[in-house]
Protein backbone atom coordinates (compact mmCIF):
# COMPACT_ATOMS: atom_id res chain seq x y z
CA UNK A 1 0.00 0.00 0.00
CA UNK A 2 1.20 3.69 -1.24
CA UNK A 3 2.30 6.01 1.76
CA UNK A 4 -0.35 8.55 0.79
CA UNK A 5 -3.23 5.72 0.96
CA UNK A 6 -1.97 4.46 4.53
CA UNK A 7 -1.72 8.23 5.49
CA UNK A 8 -5.56 7.69 4.98
CA UNK A 9 -6.40 4.50 6.99
CA UNK A 10 -7.61 6.08 9.49
CA UNK A 11 -10.79 6.90 7.51
CA UNK A 12 -12.10 2.93 7.29
CA UNK A 13 -12.59 3.07 11.46
CA UNK A 14 -14.76 6.22 10.86
CA UNK A 15 -16.84 4.66 8.23
CA UNK A 16 -17.70 1.79 10.30
CA UNK A 17 -18.62 3.78 13.22
CA UNK A 18 -20.92 5.45 10.98
CA UNK A 19 -22.42 2.08 9.68
CA UNK A 20 -22.90 0.92 13.39
CA UNK A 21 -24.48 4.15 14.39
CA UNK A 22 -26.93 3.95 11.19
CA UNK A 23 -25.41 7.16 9.91
CA UNK A 24 -23.79 6.14 6.85
CA UNK A 25 -25.25 7.43 3.19
CA UNK A 26 -24.69 5.28 0.29
CA UNK A 27 -24.55 6.73 -3.29
CA UNK A 28 -27.05 5.27 -5.68
CA UNK A 29 -27.57 5.59 -9.24
CA UNK A 30 -30.59 7.11 -11.13
CA UNK A 31 -31.22 6.11 -14.32
CA UNK A 32 -33.28 8.11 -16.70
CA UNK A 33 -34.80 11.68 -16.44
CA UNK A 34 -35.74 12.70 -12.95
CA UNK A 35 -39.16 12.56 -12.38
CA UNK A 36 -42.33 10.95 -10.43
CA UNK A 37 -41.11 7.12 -11.69
CA UNK A 38 -37.27 6.96 -11.37
CA UNK A 39 -35.28 4.29 -11.97
CA UNK A 40 -32.83 3.66 -9.47
CA UNK A 41 -30.26 1.29 -8.96
CA UNK A 42 -32.16 -0.23 -11.81
CA UNK A 43 -35.70 -0.50 -9.67
CA UNK A 44 -38.50 1.43 -10.94
CA UNK A 45 -39.97 3.29 -7.99
CA UNK A 46 -42.73 6.15 -7.68
CA UNK A 47 -40.03 8.96 -6.11
CA UNK A 48 -41.18 11.21 -3.41
CA UNK A 49 -37.43 12.01 -2.75
CA UNK A 50 -36.77 15.01 -5.24
CA UNK A 51 -37.06 18.60 -4.84
CA UNK A 52 -38.81 18.89 -8.21
CA UNK A 53 -41.73 20.74 -6.83
CA UNK A 54 -43.20 21.45 -10.11
CA UNK A 55 -41.99 18.85 -11.88
CA UNK A 56 -39.94 21.57 -14.88
CA UNK A 57 -36.72 19.34 -14.04
CA UNK A 58 -37.77 16.87 -17.08
CA UNK A 59 -39.58 19.25 -18.40
CA UNK A 60 -39.40 19.80 -22.59
CA UNK A 61 -39.16 23.46 -22.34
CA UNK A 62 -36.51 23.45 -20.43
CA UNK A 63 -34.80 21.17 -22.25
CA UNK A 64 -35.03 22.19 -25.64
CA UNK A 65 -33.80 26.08 -24.05
CA UNK A 66 -30.47 24.19 -23.17
CA UNK A 67 -30.63 22.56 -26.41
CA UNK A 68 -30.66 25.71 -28.19
CA UNK A 69 -28.10 27.37 -25.61
CA UNK A 70 -25.77 24.89 -26.73
CA UNK A 71 -25.49 25.84 -29.98
CA UNK A 72 -23.82 29.22 -28.47
CA UNK A 73 -20.82 26.91 -26.41
CA UNK A 74 -21.26 25.34 -23.17
CA UNK A 75 -18.47 25.92 -20.28
CA UNK A 76 -17.93 29.61 -19.45
CA UNK A 77 -13.54 29.42 -18.91
CA UNK A 78 -13.60 31.03 -15.63
CA UNK A 79 -14.85 33.26 -13.00
CA UNK A 80 -17.30 36.42 -14.47
CA UNK A 81 -15.14 38.76 -12.99
CA UNK A 82 -12.19 37.57 -15.16
CA UNK A 83 -13.81 36.49 -18.61
CA UNK A 84 -17.43 37.69 -18.18
CA UNK A 85 -20.78 35.92 -17.66
CA UNK A 86 -22.42 34.64 -20.01
CA UNK A 87 -25.32 36.90 -22.39
CA UNK A 88 -27.68 34.49 -21.19
CA UNK A 89 -26.84 34.63 -17.41
CA UNK A 90 -27.08 38.29 -17.89
CA UNK A 91 -30.37 38.49 -19.10
CA UNK A 92 -31.78 36.02 -16.46
CA UNK A 93 -30.47 38.16 -13.89
CA UNK A 94 -32.62 40.52 -15.22
CA UNK A 95 -35.37 38.53 -15.11
CA UNK A 96 -34.95 37.19 -11.82
CA UNK A 97 -34.95 40.80 -10.67
CA UNK A 98 -38.11 41.23 -12.55
CA UNK A 99 -39.65 38.56 -11.12
CA UNK A 100 -38.74 38.68 -7.70
CA UNK A 101 -39.69 42.87 -7.82
CA UNK A 102 -36.14 44.08 -6.45
CA UNK A 103 -33.43 46.04 -8.60
CA UNK A 104 -31.03 43.47 -9.19
CA UNK A 105 -29.99 39.87 -8.81
CA UNK A 106 -26.66 37.70 -9.09
CA UNK A 107 -26.52 34.20 -10.17
CA UNK A 108 -24.32 31.25 -8.84
CA UNK A 109 -23.28 28.59 -9.26
CA UNK A 110 -25.18 26.78 -6.67
CA UNK A 111 -28.24 27.84 -3.86
CA UNK A 112 -25.16 26.76 -0.90
CA UNK A 113 -22.46 29.08 -3.15
CA UNK A 114 -25.29 31.86 -2.48
CA UNK A 115 -25.82 31.29 0.64
CA UNK A 116 -22.20 30.58 2.05
CA UNK A 117 -21.32 33.80 -0.11
CA UNK A 118 -23.22 36.26 0.67
CA UNK A 119 -23.49 35.85 4.31
CA UNK A 120 -19.40 35.66 4.70
CA UNK A 121 -19.68 38.83 2.28
CA UNK A 122 -22.12 40.69 4.43
CA UNK A 123 -21.21 40.01 8.14
CA UNK A 124 -17.39 39.71 9.35
CA UNK A 125 -15.33 40.01 12.79
CA UNK A 126 -16.97 42.57 15.30
CA UNK A 127 -20.28 42.09 13.65
CA UNK A 128 -23.37 39.12 14.65
CA UNK A 129 -24.97 36.93 12.85
CA UNK A 130 -28.43 35.35 14.41
CA UNK A 131 -29.29 31.70 12.57
CA UNK A 132 -32.19 29.27 13.41
CA UNK A 133 -30.64 26.07 15.00
CA UNK A 134 -32.58 24.22 11.73
CA UNK A 135 -31.22 27.03 9.41
CA UNK A 136 -29.45 24.55 6.11
CA UNK A 137 -25.81 23.46 5.80
CA UNK A 138 -25.31 26.47 3.39
CA UNK A 139 -26.05 28.63 5.72
CA UNK A 140 -24.69 27.24 8.62
CA UNK A 141 -21.06 27.19 6.62
CA UNK A 142 -21.61 30.92 5.77
CA UNK A 143 -21.33 31.75 9.25
CA UNK A 144 -19.09 29.66 9.91
CA UNK A 145 -17.05 31.28 7.14
CA UNK A 146 -18.01 34.84 8.28
CA UNK A 147 -15.97 35.17 11.41
CA UNK A 148 -18.61 36.82 12.82
CA UNK A 149 -19.97 36.46 16.69
CA UNK A 150 -22.70 33.86 15.60
CA UNK A 151 -25.69 33.52 18.03
CA UNK A 152 -27.61 30.40 17.20
CA UNK A 153 -31.46 30.79 18.24
CA UNK A 154 -33.97 27.70 19.09
CA UNK A 155 -35.85 26.95 16.10
CA UNK A 156 -38.29 29.68 15.03
CA UNK A 157 -38.35 30.88 18.82
CA UNK A 158 -38.58 34.58 17.83
CA UNK A 159 -38.84 35.43 22.25
CA UNK A 160 -35.41 33.65 22.51
CA UNK A 161 -34.16 35.71 19.59
CA UNK A 162 -35.27 39.27 21.09
CA UNK A 163 -33.74 38.30 23.88
CA UNK A 164 -30.19 37.37 22.10
CA UNK A 165 -30.86 40.54 20.39
CA UNK A 166 -31.25 43.34 23.05
CA UNK A 167 -28.31 42.17 24.87
CA UNK A 168 -24.63 43.09 23.11
CA UNK A 169 -25.73 45.96 21.40
CA UNK A 170 -21.64 46.89 20.44
CA UNK A 171 -21.52 44.77 17.05
CA UNK A 172 -20.81 46.78 14.08
CA UNK A 173 -23.43 45.38 12.32
CA UNK A 174 -25.83 42.33 12.67
CA UNK A 175 -27.20 40.09 10.61
CA UNK A 176 -30.53 37.61 11.12
CA UNK A 177 -30.54 34.73 8.44
CA UNK A 178 -33.58 32.31 8.67
CA UNK A 179 -35.10 29.87 5.95
CA UNK A 180 -38.43 30.48 4.60
CA UNK A 181 -39.52 27.30 3.98
CA UNK A 182 -37.72 24.59 6.10
CA UNK A 183 -35.91 21.87 4.19
CA UNK A 184 -36.60 18.97 6.60
CA UNK A 185 -39.48 20.35 8.53
CA UNK A 186 -41.70 21.99 5.93
CA UNK A 187 -42.51 24.62 7.90
CA UNK A 188 -42.36 28.13 7.27
CA UNK A 189 -40.25 30.76 9.30
CA UNK A 190 -42.18 33.37 11.28
CA UNK A 191 -41.01 35.61 8.84
CA UNK A 192 -43.18 38.35 10.07
CA UNK A 193 -42.17 39.03 13.71
CA UNK A 194 -38.45 38.16 12.31
CA UNK A 195 -38.80 41.33 10.10
CA UNK A 196 -40.12 43.12 12.99
CA UNK A 197 -37.11 42.35 15.40
CA UNK A 198 -34.72 43.04 12.21
CA UNK A 199 -36.21 47.02 12.01
CA UNK A 200 -36.60 47.08 15.96
CA UNK A 201 -32.86 46.00 16.32
CA UNK A 202 -31.94 47.62 12.77
CA UNK A 203 -30.31 44.46 11.13
CA UNK A 204 -29.63 42.81 7.88
CA UNK A 205 -32.59 40.16 7.53
CA UNK A 206 -31.61 37.30 5.08
CA UNK A 207 -33.92 34.78 3.70
CA UNK A 208 -33.30 31.18 2.26
CA UNK A 209 -36.23 30.90 -0.27
CA UNK A 210 -34.68 27.86 -1.74
CA UNK A 211 -37.72 25.35 -1.23
CA UNK A 212 -40.47 28.22 -2.00
CA UNK A 213 -39.48 29.63 -4.87
CA UNK A 214 -42.48 29.62 -7.49
CA UNK A 215 -44.39 27.66 -4.44
CA UNK A 216 -45.25 29.88 -2.14
CA UNK A 217 -46.55 33.17 -2.91
CA UNK A 218 -49.31 35.05 -4.87
CA UNK A 219 -46.73 35.82 -7.48
CA UNK A 220 -44.78 32.35 -6.71
CA UNK A 221 -41.73 34.49 -5.08
CA UNK A 222 -41.36 32.35 -2.23
CA UNK A 223 -42.84 32.70 2.06
CA UNK A 224 -41.61 36.25 2.03
CA UNK A 225 -44.22 37.32 -0.42
CA UNK A 226 -46.66 34.82 1.29
CA UNK A 227 -46.20 36.92 4.57
CA UNK A 228 -46.42 40.08 2.97
CA UNK A 229 -42.93 41.15 4.45
CA UNK A 230 -40.62 41.28 0.95
CA UNK A 231 -39.42 44.91 1.26
CA UNK A 232 -38.18 43.75 4.79
CA UNK A 233 -35.98 41.18 4.04
CA UNK A 234 -33.21 43.10 2.77
CA UNK A 235 -31.21 39.89 1.08
CA UNK A 236 -33.00 37.26 -1.03
CA UNK A 237 -31.48 34.23 -1.57
CA UNK A 238 -32.99 31.27 -3.88
CA UNK A 239 -31.94 28.30 -5.90
CA UNK A 240 -32.63 27.42 -9.73
CA UNK A 241 -32.36 23.83 -8.47
CA UNK A 242 -35.82 23.02 -6.65
CA UNK A 243 -38.79 24.04 -8.07
CA UNK A 244 -36.85 25.75 -11.15
CA UNK A 245 -36.18 22.18 -12.21
CA UNK A 246 -32.25 23.19 -12.82
CA UNK A 247 -28.88 23.84 -11.48
CA UNK A 248 -27.84 27.48 -9.76
CA UNK A 249 -28.41 30.00 -7.06
CA UNK A 250 -28.93 33.33 -7.06
CA UNK A 251 -29.75 36.49 -4.49
CA UNK A 252 -31.88 39.31 -5.40
CA UNK A 253 -31.93 42.67 -3.89
CA UNK A 254 -30.62 46.15 -4.29
CA UNK A 255 -28.19 47.65 -6.51
CA UNK A 256 -25.81 48.20 -4.11
CA UNK A 257 -26.30 44.70 -2.68
CA UNK A 258 -24.88 43.05 -5.71
CA UNK A 259 -22.30 45.53 -6.12
CA UNK A 260 -20.98 44.27 -2.90
CA UNK A 261 -22.07 40.24 -3.95
CA UNK A 262 -20.05 40.94 -7.07
CA UNK A 263 -16.56 42.27 -5.37
CA UNK A 264 -16.88 40.24 -1.70
CA UNK A 265 -18.63 37.10 -2.21
CA UNK A 266 -15.65 34.56 -2.80
CA UNK A 267 -17.78 31.57 -3.91
CA UNK A 268 -18.79 34.06 -6.71
CA UNK A 269 -15.11 35.93 -7.03
CA UNK A 270 -13.35 32.78 -7.24
CA UNK A 271 -15.86 30.23 -9.05
CA UNK A 272 -16.08 29.62 -12.43
CA UNK A 273 -19.44 31.08 -13.93
CA UNK A 274 -22.46 28.75 -14.58
CA UNK A 275 -22.94 27.70 -18.63
CA UNK A 276 -25.14 29.98 -19.84
CA UNK A 277 -27.34 26.85 -21.30
CA UNK A 278 -28.24 26.76 -17.55
CA UNK A 279 -29.50 30.34 -17.47
CA UNK A 280 -31.39 29.17 -20.88
CA UNK A 281 -33.15 26.41 -18.51
CA UNK A 282 -33.62 28.56 -15.44
CA UNK A 283 -35.45 31.38 -17.97
CA UNK A 284 -37.90 28.92 -19.25
CA UNK A 285 -38.66 27.93 -15.77
CA UNK A 286 -39.31 31.17 -14.53
CA UNK A 287 -41.58 31.48 -17.20
CA UNK A 288 -43.45 28.54 -16.85
CA UNK A 289 -44.00 29.60 -13.21
CA UNK A 290 -45.54 33.09 -14.06
CA UNK A 291 -47.92 31.33 -16.61
CA UNK A 292 -49.13 28.22 -14.93
CA UNK A 293 -49.79 29.05 -11.43
CA UNK A 294 -51.96 26.45 -11.44
CA UNK A 295 -49.08 23.87 -10.87
CA UNK A 296 -48.21 25.77 -7.50
CA UNK A 297 -51.85 25.89 -6.42
CA UNK A 298 -52.69 21.95 -7.23
CA UNK A 299 -49.35 21.16 -5.30
CA UNK A 300 -50.13 22.72 -1.99
CA UNK A 301 -53.58 21.37 -2.11
CA UNK A 302 -52.61 17.96 -2.80
CA UNK A 303 -50.29 18.27 -0.20
CA UNK A 304 -52.67 19.79 2.34
CA UNK A 305 -54.30 16.92 1.69
CA UNK A 306 -52.17 14.09 1.85
CA UNK A 307 -50.85 15.64 5.41
CA UNK A 308 -54.14 15.33 6.78
CA UNK A 309 -54.53 11.36 5.66
CA UNK A 310 -51.50 10.80 7.20
CA UNK A 311 -52.18 12.64 10.39
CA UNK A 312 -54.64 10.51 10.97
CA UNK A 313 -52.93 7.89 10.38
CA UNK A 314 -51.18 8.56 13.62
CA UNK A 315 -48.01 9.88 11.98
CA UNK A 316 -46.16 13.03 13.54
CA UNK A 317 -45.84 15.18 10.68
CA UNK A 318 -44.65 18.70 13.20
CA UNK A 319 -45.42 21.91 11.89
CA UNK A 320 -45.40 20.84 7.76
CA UNK A 321 -47.28 23.56 6.16
CA UNK A 322 -45.99 23.09 2.43
CA UNK A 323 -44.81 20.21 -0.38
CA UNK A 324 -42.30 18.73 2.80
CA UNK A 325 -44.21 16.45 4.75
CA UNK A 326 -41.63 15.04 7.10
CA UNK A 327 -42.61 11.47 9.24
CA UNK A 328 -40.65 12.30 12.44
CA UNK A 329 -39.94 8.75 13.99
CA UNK A 330 -36.73 9.62 16.20
CA UNK A 331 -33.78 7.20 15.70
CA UNK A 332 -31.73 6.99 12.43
CA UNK A 333 -32.56 2.98 12.82
CA UNK A 334 -36.70 3.58 12.58
CA UNK A 335 -36.04 5.65 9.72
CA UNK A 336 -33.47 3.72 7.52
CA UNK A 337 -35.96 0.82 8.18
CA UNK A 338 -38.76 2.45 7.30
CA UNK A 339 -37.15 3.77 4.25
CA UNK A 340 -35.79 0.43 2.75
CA UNK A 341 -39.37 -0.83 3.72
CA UNK A 342 -41.08 1.50 1.26
CA UNK A 343 -38.61 0.82 -1.37
CA UNK A 344 -39.63 -2.89 -0.85
CA UNK A 345 -43.20 -1.36 -2.03
CA UNK A 346 -41.41 0.22 -4.89
CA UNK A 347 -41.45 4.10 -3.34
CA UNK A 348 -38.71 5.75 -2.66
CA UNK A 349 -38.51 8.01 0.27
CA UNK A 350 -35.60 9.18 2.45
CA UNK A 351 -34.87 8.87 5.31
CA UNK A 352 -33.00 11.98 6.84
CA UNK A 353 -30.59 11.38 9.77
CA UNK A 354 -28.30 13.49 12.16
CA UNK A 355 -26.42 15.69 10.65
CA UNK A 356 -29.22 17.01 8.26
CA UNK A 357 -31.07 16.92 11.70
CA UNK A 358 -30.46 17.30 15.23
CA UNK A 359 -29.60 13.65 16.55
CA UNK A 360 -33.17 11.65 17.92
CA UNK A 361 -35.09 13.65 15.09
CA UNK A 362 -34.81 11.07 12.18
CA UNK A 363 -37.31 11.19 10.07
CA UNK A 364 -38.73 10.03 6.22
CA UNK A 365 -38.96 13.39 4.33
CA UNK A 366 -41.72 12.95 1.64
CA UNK A 367 -41.37 15.48 -1.03
CA UNK A 368 -44.45 16.11 -3.25
CA UNK A 369 -44.63 17.52 -6.65
CA UNK A 370 -46.51 18.64 -8.96
CA UNK A 371 -46.19 15.59 -11.01
CA UNK A 372 -47.36 13.17 -8.32
CA UNK A 373 -50.71 11.66 -9.75
CA UNK A 374 -53.51 11.06 -6.68
CA UNK A 375 -52.84 7.32 -7.67
CA UNK A 376 -49.64 7.78 -6.89
CA UNK A 377 -50.56 9.66 -3.83
CA UNK A 378 -53.05 6.85 -2.98
CA UNK A 379 -49.98 4.58 -3.26
CA UNK A 380 -48.13 6.22 -0.38
CA UNK A 381 -50.87 6.49 2.11
CA UNK A 382 -51.77 2.86 1.37
CA UNK A 383 -48.24 1.59 2.14
CA UNK A 384 -47.67 4.24 4.88
CA UNK A 385 -51.07 2.66 6.52
CA UNK A 386 -49.74 -0.86 6.08
CA UNK A 387 -46.42 0.52 7.48
CA UNK A 388 -48.13 2.31 10.52
CA UNK A 389 -50.14 -1.01 10.99
CA UNK A 390 -46.86 -2.99 11.51
CA UNK A 391 -45.82 -0.72 14.33
CA UNK A 392 -43.51 1.57 11.34
CA UNK A 393 -44.70 4.91 13.37
CA UNK A 394 -41.58 4.14 16.26
CA UNK A 395 -43.51 5.75 19.33
CA UNK A 396 -42.51 3.81 22.60
CA UNK A 397 -40.94 1.17 20.54
CA UNK A 398 -37.35 -0.04 20.81
CA UNK A 399 -35.15 1.29 17.78
CA UNK A 400 -34.78 -1.80 15.37
CA UNK A 401 -34.10 -2.79 11.96
CA UNK A 402 -36.15 -5.15 9.88
CA UNK A 403 -32.67 -5.87 7.86
CA UNK A 404 -29.56 -5.41 8.96
CA UNK A 405 -28.26 -4.40 5.34
CA UNK A 406 -30.40 -1.43 4.97
CA UNK A 407 -28.88 1.93 4.58
CA UNK A 408 -32.02 3.55 3.27
CA UNK A 409 -31.75 5.97 0.62
CA UNK A 410 -29.00 9.07 1.35
CA UNK A 411 -29.70 12.42 3.27
CA UNK A 412 -28.66 15.28 1.59
CA UNK A 413 -30.82 18.50 2.37
N1 LIG B 1 -30.84 26.23 0.97
C1 LIG B 1 -31.61 25.20 1.34
C2 LIG B 1 -32.64 25.43 2.39
C3 LIG B 1 -31.46 23.95 0.73
O1 LIG B 1 -32.22 22.92 1.11
C4 LIG B 1 -30.46 23.79 -0.26
C5 LIG B 1 -30.25 22.49 -1.01
N2 LIG B 1 -30.62 21.35 -0.45
C6 LIG B 1 -29.68 24.88 -0.60
C7 LIG B 1 -29.89 26.09 0.03
C8 LIG B 1 -28.58 24.76 -1.61
O2 LIG B 1 -29.10 24.87 -2.89
P1 LIG B 1 -28.35 24.17 -4.12
O3 LIG B 1 -28.79 22.75 -4.12
O4 LIG B 1 -28.80 24.96 -5.30
O5 LIG B 1 -26.88 24.30 -3.87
Amino acid sequence: MSESLDSLGWIDGELESLAARDLARKLRVRGGPQSARIDLDGRELISFAANDYLGLAGDRRLTGAVAAALAGGWGAGSSPLVSGRGRLTAELELRLAQFEGTEAALVFSSGFAANAGSIAALAGRGDAVYSDELNHASIVDGCRLSRAEVHVYPHADCERLQEILSQGQAYRRRLIVSDGLFSMGGDLAPLGELARLARRYGAMLLVDEAHATGVFGRLGRGVSEHFGIEHDVAVRVGTLSKALGGIGGFVCGSRRLIEWLVNKARPYVFSTAPPDAAAAAAMAALQIVQNEPERRLALLAQAAKCRGRLEAQGWRVGASASQIIPLLVGEPARAVALSESLIRRGLAVPAIRPPTVPAGQSLLRISLSWVHTPAMIERLVDALAAEAGKGGRGEGEKGGREDASATGLPSGG
